[in-house]
Order: C-alpha cells, then sequence, then structure tokens
C-alpha cells in the first residue's frame, strides 16, 4: 500500500542554509532579529523592548536597529488563526500591571462550557473532562490579538518588516548570523519581472525562530544543528469559519465523535470547536489528526457536513460566513520537543517547536511565555557581552523551569495512546488525566503522519453538496480567507510530481484550498499532481504527509483579520 513517505520531494537543507552573501557595508545589521510576528515573536519583541527601556545603558549594544520582526504575511495578525480561547497567565506576565486583561482587544472571559458525544442525529452531552475546562480563560481573534501585539511591539521600539519572508539561514563558522529575505517580483519560471526585488541579508547578535507551525527555517535548523527530538513531530490540520450569528452563543463547545469514524483502521483522531465571539459573532472550527489514513478524507468538507448537525445548525440558523481559514497545529506534543531549544546565534519558540498542549487544545499562552524567555536570554548574552555557543543555553534552562515544560510533560504521551483507536485512546488519556500525568504509559511510539499506509474509501461521497449558505465549496472559502496571491508567482510547493493516484488523491482531498488536482495518468499507472499554488493558504498539511511548503513571496496567502 502507499505510503506519502515513500514519494519525498525535491527539498534540500542545504539549499536554504548560505553564508552571507551581500558585500559586508550592504547587509543590514539588526540586535536581535526576530522571524514571525505570531504571538511567539511579538512578545519576544515586546519583552526586549522593556528590558532595553528599563536598561538604556544597554541601547548601544543593540545597534541602531535594536529588534526587528519579520513576517511574511500583509501585516502581523494577517496569517494568523486560531480557536482562540486563552489562558491568560503569560500576557499577564509579558505586560505585567501596564495593561489588564480587560484593556486587550478580547471577547471576554469564558462564561460556561460544553461538551457533546455527537453522532450524526444527536448530540449527548458529557461532563467536560478536565483538558476541556476553559474557566477562567478568555476568548480572542488571534488575528486581532496580532495586530495589537505587533503596535506594542513597534511602540517599544521594533521594526516590523511585514511581507517579507526568512528564505535562508545565514551561517557563519557554524554560528547562525541572521537571514537572507526572499526575492520578490519573479515571475512563474523564475525570471525578474519590472518590479523585481532581491532579497538581502539580515545580520544579527542573535537570531529568534518564532515561525509557528510547520515553519521553514526552524525545520532547516532542527536537522543543520542536529537537534531533533526523541521523537518525530506530528501535526493536526484544523479548518474554521467565523461567523455572524442571530443568536449569541454563551459558553464554549467542544464536540467529539461523528463526522469522525472511530474504527480504528481509519486513525481519525480530533474533535470541533465552538467559541463565542461577543454577542455577535462565533467561530466553530474541525481539527483532525494528519496521522489519518484514508485518501478520501478532507477536513475541509468534514466541517461542511459538521455544520449540518442538527445541533450545530441551530446555533448558525440565520447568520452568515464572515471568514474562512486553515492551518496545522503540532501535537507529537513533549516527547517530540527538540533535544535543544537553541544553536549558537540561535533561539527557537512556540509551535514552531511544537509547544502545544494538545488535549487541551493551548499553545498561545507557550508561545508568548517562551517568545518572553527567548527576549530575557538573548538581552542577558548581549548584556554579558558573550557570543560562544553556550551563552544562549539559559533559555533552555528558563524553559524547562516553566509551566510550558511541567505542562506539556503532564500530557506527554496524550496524542500518542490515540494511535490505539478512540475507545483504547480515550480510556489511556482518561487515566493519564486522573493521574496529572503521573500513570507511566511509557515512551509512546510516535509515527510520522508521511509513513501512514493509504487506504481509499468513498467518504468523499457523503461529504454535502454546498449550498454557498451553511456549506461551502473550497473556492469559495479561499476567496473568504482574503488570499490574493499572485497567480504568476514561481511555486513554492515541493512535492514528487509522479506518485500512485492514492498519494494524489490524498492531497487532493486534504488540501483546504484546492491546490493539487490528480492530472495525466501515465502507462506505468502512475499519476501527474496538477498545481494551482496561488491558491495555498499556507496551513502547512503537505509538509506533514510528504511535500514541503516553503515561503512563497511575502504578502502573498491569506489576509485574515478575525480568525
Ligand atoms: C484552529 C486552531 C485552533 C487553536 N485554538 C487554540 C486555542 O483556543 N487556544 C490556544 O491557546 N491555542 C490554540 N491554538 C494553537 C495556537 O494558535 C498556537 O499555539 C499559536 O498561534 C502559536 O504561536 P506562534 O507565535 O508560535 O506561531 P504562529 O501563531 O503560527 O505565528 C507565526 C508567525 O510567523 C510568520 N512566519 C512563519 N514563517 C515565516 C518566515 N519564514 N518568514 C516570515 N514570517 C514567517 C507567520 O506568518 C505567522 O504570522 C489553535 C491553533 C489552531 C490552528
Ligand atoms: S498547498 Fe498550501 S493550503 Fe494546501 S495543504 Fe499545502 S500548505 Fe495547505
Amino acid at each position: 500500500m502507499a505510503r506519502p513517505s515513500n514519494f519525498p520531494p525535491p527539498f534540500s537543507t542545504r539549499d536554504y542554509v548560505t553564508e552571507p552573501t551581500d558585500p559586508a557595508d550592504e547587509r543590514i545589521e539588526v540586535g536581535v532579529l526576530v522571524v514571525g510576528a505570531g504571538p511567539a515573536g511579538l512578545a519576544c519583541a515586546i519583552r526586549l523592548g522593556q528590558l532595553i527601556e528599563e536598561n538604556p545603558e544597554m541601547a548601544e549594544r543593540f545597534g541602531e536597529v535594536p529588534v526587528a520582526v519579520l513576517e511574511k504575511g500583509k501585516q502581523p495578525g494577517s496569517h494568523l488563526l486560531s480557536g482562540a480561547v486563552v489562558n491568560p497567565r503569560a500576557l499577564r506576565r509579558l505586560f505585567g500591571d501596564r495593561f489588564r486583561m480587560q484593556d486587550l482587544p478580547s471577547y471576554g472571559p469564558v462564561h460556561g462550557e460544553s461538551v457533546y458525544l455527537l453522532t450524526r442525529r444527536s448530540a449527548l452531552p458529557i461532563p467536560p473532562p478536565p483538558p476541556m475546562r476553559n474557566h477562567g480563560n478568555w476568548v480572542f481573534s488571534l488575528s486581532e490579538l496580532g495586530r495589537f501585539l505587533g503596535e506594542q511591539a513597534e511602540e517599544g521600539g521594533a521594526m516590523i518588516l511585514p511581507e517579507t519572508t526568512a528564505q535562508k539561514l545565514l551561517v557563519s563558522h557554524g554560528r547562525v548570523v541572521g537571514v537572507r529575505t526572499g526575492d520578490k517580483g519573479r515571475n512563474r519560471e523564475g525570471g525578474e519581472l519590472g518590479n523585481f526585488e532581491a532579497g538581502s541579508d539580515l545580520v544579527a547578535k542573535v537570531t529568534v525562530l518564532a515561525e509557528g507551525t510547520q515553519g521553514h527555517l526552524t525545520g532547516v535548523a532542527l536537522d543543520r544543528f542536529d537537534l531533533r527530538g526523541a521523537e518525530p513531530q506530528v501535526w493536526e490540520l484544523a479548518v474554521k469559519e467565523v461567523w455572524k450569528v442571530a443568536k449569541p452563543l454563551d459558553r464554549v463547545i467542544h464536540t467529539m465523535g461523528w463526522p469522525l469514524r472511530t474504527g480504528k483502521k481509519y486513525r481519525e483522531f480530533g474533535g470541533s470547536f465552538i467559541y463565542p465571539m461577543g454577542e455577535e459573532m462565533v467561530t466553530i472550527g474541525l481539527v483532525v489528526g494528519l496521522d489519518y489514513r484514508d485518501a478520501s478524507l478532507s477536513v475541509h468538507d468534514l466541517l461542511q457536513e459538521l455544520k449540518t448537525h442538527p445541533k450545530i445548525r441551530k446555533i448558525l440558523e440565520g447568520g452568515e460566513r464572515v471568514a474562512w481559514g486553515a492551518k496545522t497545529i503540532p501535537s507529537g506534543g513533549f516527547n517530540s520537543l527538540p533535544r535543544e531549544l537553541h544553536a549558537p546565534g540561535l533561539l527557537l519558540c512556540g509551535d514552531g517547536v511544537g509547544m502545544v498542549n494538545v488535549p487541551r487544545l493551548k499553545g498561545i499562552h507557550y508561545a508568548i511565555e517562551s517568545g518572553r524567555l527567548a527576549a530575557e536570554a538573548a538581552f542577558r548574552a548581549l548584556q554579558r557581552g558573550e557570543t560562544p555557543a553556550s551563552a544562549l543555553s539559559s533559555y533552555d534552562e528558563a524553559v524547562r523551569d516553566s509551566f510550558i515544560w511541567s505542562d506539556l510533560h503532564e500530557v506527554r504521551n496524550m496524542r500518542q495512546v490515540f494511535q490505539r483507536g478512540f475507545y483504547v485512546g480515550g480510556a489511556l488519556a482518561s487515566a493519564m488525566t486522573m493521574s496529572k500525568g503521573k500513570a507511566e504509559l511509557g515512551k509512546m511510539k510516535a509515527e510520522p503522519d508521511a509513513d501512514q499506509s493509504l487506504i481509499v474509501t468513498d467518504r468523499d461521497k457523503s461529504y454535502p453538496t454546498p449550498d454557498g449558505k451553511l456549506t461551502f465549496d473550497k473556492l469559495s472559502s479561499v476567496f473568504a480567507s482574503g488570499n490574493k496571491t499572485r497567480d504568476d508567482q514561481p511555486n513554492h510547493i515541493r512535492i514528487e510530481r509522479r506518485v500512485p493516484r492514492e498519494v494524489a488523491e490524498l492531497w487532493t482531498h486534504m488540501c483546504p484550498a484546492q491546490v493539487y488536482e490528480v492530472g495525466r495518468e501515465d502507462e506505468d499507472g502512475t499519476v501527474i499532481v496538477d498545481l494551482a499554488p496561488s491558491n495555498c493558504v499556507q496551513c502547512g498539511a503537505i509538509t506533514a504527509k510528504g511535500g514541503r511548503l516553503t515561503p512563497p513571496e511575502g504578502g502573498s496567502g491569506p489576509e485574515y483579520t478575525v480568525t
């Protein structure tokens, strides 16, 4: 049976590591360079601004541009998508008495919660298991929070460079010295258009990679410095929508069961979240582990199916979809964390290294906390004038002493137990939860998502026909993401184009943005995969399932505003 990992993409880490190439006087020099304006990267920039303000004598050591943040989206927030029910712990620490939770752009605290076990027609309420209790947490739109954090970072002196991708890692004498940004204005064949702008070398004393899920340079750095953890990383794919609704929703809702199948052979793990966003909006999403086997499974279409359930249809009735998006979530947990979170000149934060508590579906407060701790480690190193390899190791120690480490340790096998099917997995997960992680289940092996052998069923035949009101097709979803990627830019998706039909069908169904199509069949029975890369919303699923997403031209992709 075909496995996507048998058809690796034409991609080599070596192509994305280089010495600086710009002449020395043309390089842009910054103190700390942060890649990614998500919660991790922006928390890092904000904390650095606070530290420089508190220690003005240090400003000189950081140089003319003390902190720069690169963001591939049109602005901070454009590529941010989440639930987002946030544990306020890390935000409180980051802002201290500068801001109270009420001062942040949120939809208020969680007022109640329900969990349902769904079948096609029924919804059985069950007591919320401890990880799904959200008392004390606050509801946000991560995209809106990202814009706010971006403003705070700029007020603290950071320079934000939007529409700019970090393409290559600059490494000199075994030490990371910055990144090279991507070119702009190339045509599909790579030729230069009239508005061509070459990328440039940004050199920094410390580089912080806070790229989020499937981080391009994070993956490159993990390979280059041999940092990969004990277990491979695995991911889930989440597709979500924001709805304007006629009636306010008064609590957060999670569902398990339908439309996923419980049979062990399908390996379908996941569930849905439905969160209120004030009186007028609701966010609804479906999360599915990418170790599933059925090539005809489409998370986009399963979410459409979920909305037809009587219980859920009622929440959305009389409403209107206002936004759509998709993203992966790293779910390997504690055992998939890298061996070390630093390398010479380099720090790694947030989702890029898998700091997510999967049973709680929470990563924002870990991202913020890791960004804050990275800022403090970088600041300490510069304060002491240190540059050698060991100078940044205090970041690893700080993360190990933090709630990030203890929380992730407590749920360390939570994702892996579901490899044994829904019921056995559920029982083992309960044992871990009841014992607060003390139940020793041994270190469970995680299998890479792309290693799963594929099956093909007729699951796709039962997806609802889009009606444009409650249910939608992929292309109208891409439109709702605000994606306006230029059609004629170079292809940024690396896949093996000639594969067995099952693999091509897997990618076609999996991609929530209709990027892949099964093309011509060759005499040997393999098919050619056709691509429409400009539809891509950079969810990262292809990297989990046998291909490789690289960053397209800066400013491409979705333009999320309320996700
Ligand atoms: C559907 C969904 C629901 C979730 N629900 C919740 C929830 O309710 N509560 C919770 O706490 N967590 C939730 N999470 C997880 C949470 O969103 C993440 O843990 C969090 O966003 C991670 O923050 P980050 O800063 O590490 O990465 P991100 O938020 O992904 O930010 C990374 C940023 O870096 C940019 N970037 C990446 N690579 C480059 C590059 N090479 N060059 C330039 N820019 C780059 C990206 O464009 C992006 O803006 C959810 C996730 C999803 C997908
Ligand atoms: S092509 Fe883009 S949108 Fe489609 S699966 Fe790959 S990363 Fe996600």
